[in-house]
């Protein structure tokens, strides 16, 4: 571990989730020195209960659970979040980026013809998945399959694994570009949690990590920081460079759920189909996870009387776009939601319903709102310039943190496109 960090790097990536992993990857094809520090373990993911509540589970440091009862989650381990997220892709807003003087089109073409990206085949998409899916079209909604980050000839039904993290090979995850970083030469240190940037004259010019519960320096030319919406902005802090508090999205979602009679079922790939009201920023899709997570999400809203229903359970997800607010602090995260928000959730929740009735479910209820996608917290324009520079010389961040507005899509591909611009174009530089 120490002779690694002793060695000469022409970057330090700190985070392997899809912003880092991507940078990494475009920066060590083209012949970079990198190394990738990051926080959590790295060891062979294994579709358990047990090691996605290490990942995502642990208070305050994948989880928080902010004033209002709402829980925010993020993965702290090798791949990030993409580790354990449901593996839908979105392609980048173009308008958006458009607005902050960025094109993502050659880099959305590139990924595209690489990763796997496509809707589910049929014999995929779970009877939940799909009962959703009819009820919603007769309802005149425009209900479709969504784009997966998934490998269906490695996939299998009557799978609940996705957000465990898949052990099949099936979904792809952020390791694969650190996997193949690493056949470029990058070294991947993990359980490396950097504590803070090195300013020299100015210039970043490493940063400060511990390993083993011992301090480090690595040094190198270039610092990207990729440690994501909640793990960048505290870093920066930590570094003397931004203030103690930021604000933040995290694109709020209501699981609406409903109980049939005529499925056996709660085993299958979330978010399989659904659609976005792009205007409204509310989006919508089936969401079966495992039966514990299920139970927790009753438990929290006191319905003890549908524990035992999870096999049964039709459930909606209401993502929406919520307005940046709140703060994400030194060792706390916290963000009330807005009127709007409100406005958003309720309107949603209203058509899940509606949708639910006419799938033929009973005793509806819906869950307490919940978080995965914190960012928006060094936004282009304001923390990072459209080239994802800091102020600092040297120090460049990528990751959610840099999204420049309220966002309300799944953000992973937008990261990956992000990500091989900012490694691409650190190359050149070189
Ligand atoms: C349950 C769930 C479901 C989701 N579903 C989807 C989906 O279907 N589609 C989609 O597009 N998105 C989804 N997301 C969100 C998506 O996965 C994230 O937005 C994305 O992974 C964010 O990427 P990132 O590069 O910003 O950082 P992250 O993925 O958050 O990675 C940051 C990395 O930095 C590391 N790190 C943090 N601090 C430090 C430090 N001090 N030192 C070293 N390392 C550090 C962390 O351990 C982590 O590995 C989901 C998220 C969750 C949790």
């Amino acid at each position: 571990m120490v002779t690694l960090l002793r060695k000469t790097y022409d970057a330090i990536v700190v985070g392997s989730g899809p912003g880092g992993a991507s940078t990494a990857r475009a920066l060590a094809r083209r012949g970079a020195r990198v190394l990738i520090l990051e926080q959590g373990s790295a060891a062979p993911v294994t579709g358990t209960l047990a090691q996605m509540a290490s990942m995502a589970a642990v208070p305050g440091r994948g989880a928080f659970l902010q004033r209002d009862a709402s829980l925010l989650v993020r993965g702290i381990t090798a791949g990030g979040s993409s580790t354990i997220n449901f593996a839908t892709a979105a392609p980048p807003p173009a308008a958006l980026f458009a607005r902050h003087g960025i094109d993502l089109a050659p880099y959305d073409a590139l990924l595209r013809a690489e990763l796997p990206m496509a809707p589910l085949p049929d014999e995929l998409v779970g009877p939940m998945a799909a009962r959703i899916a009819d009820a919603a079209r007769e309802l005149g909604l425009p209900w479709q399959k969504l784009a997966k980050m998934i490998r269906p000839q490695a996939c299998r039904s009557g799978c609940w694994r996705c957000v465990y993290g898949c052990p099949y090979g099936a979904k792809w995850t952020a390791r694969d570009l650190v996997d193949e970083a690493g056949r470029h030469g990058a070294h991947l240190v993990a359980q490396a949690d950097v504590r803070r940037v090195v300013v020299e004259n100015g210039r970043a010019v490493g940063v400060k990590v511990k390993i083993d519960g011992a301090m480090h320096t690595a040094t190198a030319p270039l610092v990207v920081l990729a440690a994501g919406g909640i793990g960048s902005p505290r870093l920066l802090h930590r570094s003397g460079l931004a203030p103690e508090r930021v604000p933040y999205f995290s694109d709020p979602v209501i699981a609406v759920m409903g109980s049939v009679d005529d499925i056996d079922g709660g085993a299958e790939v979330p978010m399989a189909a659904g659609m976005t009201w792009s205007d409204e920023g509310i989006a919508f899709a089936d969401l079966t996870l495992p039966r514990p997570m299920y139970q927790a999400f009753a438990l929290q809203v006191g319905r003890i009387d549908r524990l035992g229903a999870h096999a049964r359970t039709l459930s909606i997800m209401v993502k929406i776009r919520d307005d940046i607010g709140g703060a994400v602090g030194p060792r706390w995260v916290g963000k009330p939601l807005t009127a709007g928000d409100r406005a958003r959730l309720r309107q949603g929740v209203d058509t899940a319903r509606r949708i639910l009735a006419q799938a033929g479910a009973r005793h509806v209820f819906q869950s307490w709102h919940f978080a995965a996608h914190p960012g928006g917290t060094v936004r282009i324009g304001a923390g990072v310039d459209a080239d994802l520079a800091t102020a600092t010389p040297g120090l460049y961040a990528c990751d959610a943190s840099v999204i420049p507005e309220p966002w309300g899509l799944p953000p992973t591909f937008t990261l990956l496109c992000l990500g091989e611009r900012l490694g691409q174009g650190l190359a050149a530089k070189r």
